[in-house]
C-alpha cells in the first residue's frame, strides 16, 4: 500500500489563555494558537482533514470566547494554492468535528467524499445547552451539510482501503473522530480537539513551541491533575477519559512527536510529517 505524506495547513489563529486548553495551568499565559488543517497525498488520492474557520464568523477581530483572531476561507485558498491546488482538487475530505473553527470552507467542497461521524451530525443538530452559549458550532453548518453531495457518514471506527484509519472519540463532542495516517515514519494521529495541544497527552512537558518557533516555559501538571488535562471544552468527562485512553491505545508508540493535536502550534512550525 502507498505511503503518505502529511502536511500541516496554517488556517489562521486565535488568541487565548494557554490556561483554557490545559485545565487551568498557566491561566495569565496568552498564546496565539493556530486553526489548523492537514493534506494528506499518497501519490493517488488528495485528502484534506478540516477546514479552518468561516470568516463570517469572526466579528470585529474576535472569534470563540470573545478572543482576538484572524481567519476565513482565503486562509484555506492560500494554503492549498502553497501545494498547487484548488478546492475541486481535494478528492475527500475528513472532518475531526463540526465546530466552527473546522468547517469555516466546507461549502468549497460540495462534490469530495466527505467523512464525519454521526454523532456529531446528531451534535450539531441537537446541541448541549453550554455548547450554545459558546456557540462552538457555526450557524450555517447545517446548510453546508445539505449541500454536499458524497456523505460517508458512519458511527464507530473503521480502516479505509487506502490505509487511513478512523477512530470516534467522544469527550470534546458527541461525534469527535481521530484519523490516523500510516507513513514511511510511522503512524501519526491526528486527534481533532479533545486534546488541544500535546501538553493534554503529555502533562508533564515544560515548556512549549510558540507559532513564532520559540519555546516557551509551562507548569508540568501535578499528580492529581494528571494523567490527563482536560481543556475547558467537553462536553462529557467520562466518554472523554475514555477516548484518551483510545488515543493512547491505538499508538505504536505512545510518544509526543506522533500526536497532531488540534491547534498545538508545534505542528503548524514542523509542517511536514512522514
Ligand atoms: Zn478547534
Amino acid at each position: 500500500m502507498k505511503k503518505w505524506k502529511i502536511k500541516a495547513l496554517y488556517y489562521g489563529k486565535i488568541n487565548v489563555p494557554k490556561g483554557v486548553m490545559s485545565a487551568g495551568l498557566d491561566p495569565d499565559l496568552m498564546i496565539d494558537i493556530p486553526y489548523t488543517g492537514f493534506l494528506l497525498r499518497n501519490g493517488e488520492e488528495t485528502v484534506l482533514v478540516d477546514a479552518g474557520i468561516h470568516q463570517d464568523h469572526i466579528v470585529d477581530g474576535r472569534a470563540w470566547g470573545g478572543y482576538k483572531a484572524i481567519g476565513g476561507q482565503q486562509f484555506v485558498l492560500d494554503a492549498l494554492a502553497e501545494e498547487g491546488l484548488k478546492p475541486e482538487d481535494i478528492d475527500t475530505v475528513m472532518y475531526t468535528h463540526l465546530h466552527n473553527d473546522h468547517t469555516g470552507a466546507m461549502e468549497l467542497f460540495p462534490e469530495a467524499k466527505t467523512y464525519f461521524q454521526r454523532d456529531e451530525y446528531v451534535n450539531l443538530l441537537f446541541q448541549m445547552p453550554g455548547q450554545k452559549v459558546r456557540e462552538d458550532f457555526d450557524p450555517r453548518t447545517p446548510g453546508d451539510v445539505e449541500k454536499l453531495q458524497n456523505i460517508y457518514m458512519f458511527d464507530g471506527d473503521l480502516t479505509l482501503p487506502n490505509g487511513i484509519e478512523l477512530y470516534k472519540i467522544p469527550g470534546h463532542t458527541l461525534g469527535s473522530m481521530a484519523i490516523v495516517v500510516p507513513t514511511e515514519e510511522g503512524r501519526f494521529i491526528i486527534t481533532g480537539d479533545l486534546p488541544h495541544m500535546n501538553v493534554c497527552l503529555f502533562p508533564l512537558q515544560t515548556e512549549m513551541q510558540l507559532l513564532d518557533g520559540s519555546f516557551v516555559e509551562i507548569t508540568p501538571a501535578p499528580p492529581n491533575m494528571r494523567p490527563y488535562l482536560f481543556n475547558s471544552v467537553v462536553y462529557d468527562h467520562w466518554a472523554a477519559f475514555d477516548s484518551y485512553n483510545k488515543l493512547k491505545a491505538i499508538a505504536d508508540e505512545f510518544d509526543p512527536k506522533y500526536y497532531l493535536t488540534g491547534h498545538d502550534p508545534w505542528v503548524i512550525v514542523k509542517k511536514w510529517f512522514g
